[in-house]
């Protein structure tokens, strides 16, 4: 439908020359590349100038929209007044000052330290190096292994991409050895028969007791998790999670790093996902949102204690040799400047918090569809989970592809949502108005209606 034949039109030629990530190439040969030409608030226009409302913002990061006049203005007046620099052999631009006193005033730790990257999977490949680099430094060379859960997303690095608990990582020989990966919590997909949801964090903190009593504790160097899994399809922690696995942890002396990539700045209603699910992780890695999406940026957000312990590290053989060119880069860190001023001071955290209850009216209405099995998500992140039988939880069979029928019928009505497994993410910009909500519902509820009906 999308398909235009002519060897000219933007279809064609993306898939001449652009080789496609994580992208469903039997989908795009079928329904044809959506070129995008610019932005109106929460809605892109593509090349044909169909409007289509993002639901997804882009991929979770940009949270002012596409056309924010303001962080415009911020980029251009940064690359007007110095368009480029690094952070490399003790100099650094007044903007990365700016950012790391910003990061650290708003960071929930006394004293934080910061340490910049172009992307969410090099601020976690980094945060690793810096723990083998600690621990090494520390008399521990032998604490290497890093523990994640499966459904993680963490990043497509070698390192990151161990990180990441999900089986397509499979085609490239990874996990890494070392990589440790633990239960997910997701209490309605994995509980047990006749399990409370007490019962089964409880039975997560004693798999973790065990994990650590296996592998050895003076073997692992670091525990890493999203507060709310994202790319895994949206699943909150059981109630109580991080209240069980953190003191664990504590007494084993294993760094608890918070990936806040996604829940960062806002998503979930507070500046942080960590605050939200409240606890005190020992480092944060942020990105996405940190610059709205308005460039490419990491950072790894040490708190006073493992700020101290690298700085000890990096004296003793007097540097830390790691750095990316472009890190701490001065427009970066101008344009996340005014993300975080826009986000925090400008309304959209509290537009996020406005909103949220009719965001939750409108997922748990949707949830009453009979192929919805849960609805399930926090702030301005949700996922609707598609199930054949809602008293079994049993899914659709994978070959109907129901989860991308529903994205393909959203987005022949001008919606853009991810289908994640068998279920939809929704995580919409914090721009967004009553109005579109209630758009964004109405045309969703539209393509599952549309495709229950082809497939029940
Ligand atoms: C997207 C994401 C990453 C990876 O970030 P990139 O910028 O794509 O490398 C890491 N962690 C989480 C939680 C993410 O959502």
């Amino acid at each position: 439908m999308m398909t235009n034949d002519s060897p000219n039109s933007w279809d064609a030629r993306a898939a001449a020359h652009s080789f496609y990530g994580f992208t469903d190439l039997p989908t795009v040969a079928e329904r044809g590349t959506i070129v995008v030409t610019h932005g109106e608030g929460p809605y892109i226009v593509d090349t044909e100038g169909r409007r289509y409302l993002d639901a997804n913002s882009g991929l979770w990061n940009m949270v002012a929209g596409f056309d924010h006049p303001g962080m415009i203005a911020a980029a251009q007046a940064q690359y007007a007044r110095f368009p480029g620099y690094h952070a490399f052999f003790g100099r650094m631009s007044d903007q990365t000052v700016m950012l790391s006193e910003k990061l650290a005033e708003v960071s929930p730790f006394d004293n934080a330290k910061v340490f910049y990257t172009n992307s969410g999977s090099e601020a976690n490949d980094s945060m690793v190096k810096m723990l083998w680099f600690l621990w090494a430094s520390e008399g521990q060379p032998q604490r290497r292994k890093i523990l994640t859960r499966v459904n993680a997303y963490h990043g497509v690095t070698a390192v990151s991409a161990s990180m990441t608990g999900k089986p397509y990582n499979a085609v490239f020989g990874l996990p890494l050895d070392g990589f440790v990966h633990l239960s997910c919590p997701h209490y309605w997909r994995f509980g047990q028969e006749g399990e409370s949801e007490a019962q089964f964090t409880q039975r997560m903190a004693d798999e973790l007791e065990a994990t650590i009593a296996r592998e050895g504790a003076d073997t692992i160097a670091g525990f890493f998790a999203e507060p709310v899994m994202g790319a895994g399809g949206v699943i909150p922690p059981s109630e109580g999670y991080f209240q069980a696995i953190a003191p664990i942890l504590r007494r084993h002396g294993i760094p608890l790093i918070s990936d806040e990539v996604i829940t960062g700045f806002g998503r979930t209603g507070n500046t942080w996902g960590c605050e939200t699910y409240d606890f005190v992780p020992d480092a944060i890695i942020s990105s996405k949102n940190l610059t709205a999406g308005f460039f490419p940026m990491g950072a790894v957000i040490l708190g006073e204690a493992l700020a101290d312990r690298m700085q000890r590290a990096a004296e003793k053989i007097e540097e830390f040799p790691h750095g990316f060119t472009a890190s701490g880069h001065p427009v970066g860190c101008a344009i996340a400047l005014k993300a975080i001023d826009v986000v925090m001071n400008e309304g959209l955290a509290d537009n996020v918090r406005r909103l949220t209850p009719r965001f939750e009216a409108g997922m748990a209405r949707l949830a009453q569809h009979p192929h919805i099995g849960e609805w399930r998500g926090k702030g301005f992140m949700g996922a609707l989970e598609a199930v054949a039988d809602k008293a079994t939880k049993t899914p659709f069979a994978g070959h109907l592809s129901v989860s991308e029928r529903i994205a393909n019928a959203c987005t022949d009505q001008g919606l853009i949502c991810r289908p994640l497994g068998q279920s939809i993410v929704l995580c919409p910009p914090f721009i967004l108005t009553e109005a579109q909500m209630d758009e964004m519902f109405t045309k969703l509820e539209t393509a599952l209606d549309k495709v229950f009906a082809e497939v029940a």
